[in-house]
């Protein structure tokens, strides 16, 4: 009989680790979850301080408001997760924008690393010395990496083999070809008197997919010129 494949694993460092499994407890996550095909675990980083008072940050050197994650604390907890598998992923709104290709690369690997910071941030020796990817969810700013970590993982999850139906489903999917998804319709056919474009309706499989890509470029070209131009680059 076939080995069973590891589980994806998910490796979450975090001041607030109870924030987890959070959205991801429930649907399809915790589904896939139940039936082994990923895993979670959760750290949390006030147990690697070392001091009586528990200190896992302190003021930033050079003045400024705010606090800093420290790097002997952070380095002590990733220290502990040095034998699990996988990229090791700082949240930082710094970072390399993640995209549906970097949750590609990460569900194709074996798991996950990731750090949350909360407060202004870490200390930079920690993520030279560890070599930290830094990635970010977006050109904004959250008051910590746990939201920004439970998004990158359902984005990696949904991409695991047998966690949704049918590989096909996926590959129409928004940015999978680098387009934007095309319009959706389902029943009823009339709706506050809109009806559902005639040719969704004409069981022309052909037909279809040509009206569904005019679509998707349509959409890609009017809200996303950047995508739009690497897509015409690809096609050249
Ligand atoms: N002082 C930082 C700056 O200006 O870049 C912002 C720190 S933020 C208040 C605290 C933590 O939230 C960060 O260390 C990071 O882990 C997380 N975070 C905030 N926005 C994020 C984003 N857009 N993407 C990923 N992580 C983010």
């Amino acid at each position: 009989m076939a080995d069973t494949p590891a589980p994806w694993q998910a490796t979450v460092l975090s001041l607030f680790p109870e924030m987890f499994p959070g959205p991801l407890g429930h649907s399809i996550a915790e589904k896939a979850r139940q039936s082994g095909l990923w895993s979670l675990k959760t750290l949390d980083i006030r147990d690697f301080a070392s001091d009586k008072h528990r200190s896992v940050d302190d003021t930033p050197f050079g003045g400024g408001s705010g606090m800093v994650m420290r790097p002997d604390v952070v380095d002590a907890a990733l220290a502990s997760v040095e034998d699990v598998p996988g990229r090791r992923i700082y949240l930082s709104p710094r970072g390399v924008r993640f995209d549906q290709a970097m949750a590609r690369e990460l569900a194709d690997g074996p798991g996950v690393v990731l750090l949350c910071g909360r407060y202004e941030g870490l200390d930079q020796r920690v993520i030279d010395a560890r070599g930290l990817e830094e990635v970010s969810l977006g050109d904004f700013v959250l008051s910590g990496g746990e939201i920004p970590a439970l998004a990158l993982l359902d984005a990696c999850i949904r991409l695991l083999p047998g966690v949704l139906g049918t590989a096909a489903t996926l590959d129409e999917e928004s940015f999978e070809e680098g387009l934007l998804e095309y319009p959706l319709f389902t029943q009823p056919r009339e709706w506050n008197g809109m009806s559902v474009p005639e040719v969704l309706l004409s069981g022309h499989h052909a037909k279809i997919a040509e009206w569904r890509r005019e679509q998707a470029e349509e959409i890609t070209r009017e809200r996303r010129p950047d995508l739009w131009e690497r897509y015409r680059g690809s096609k050249e």
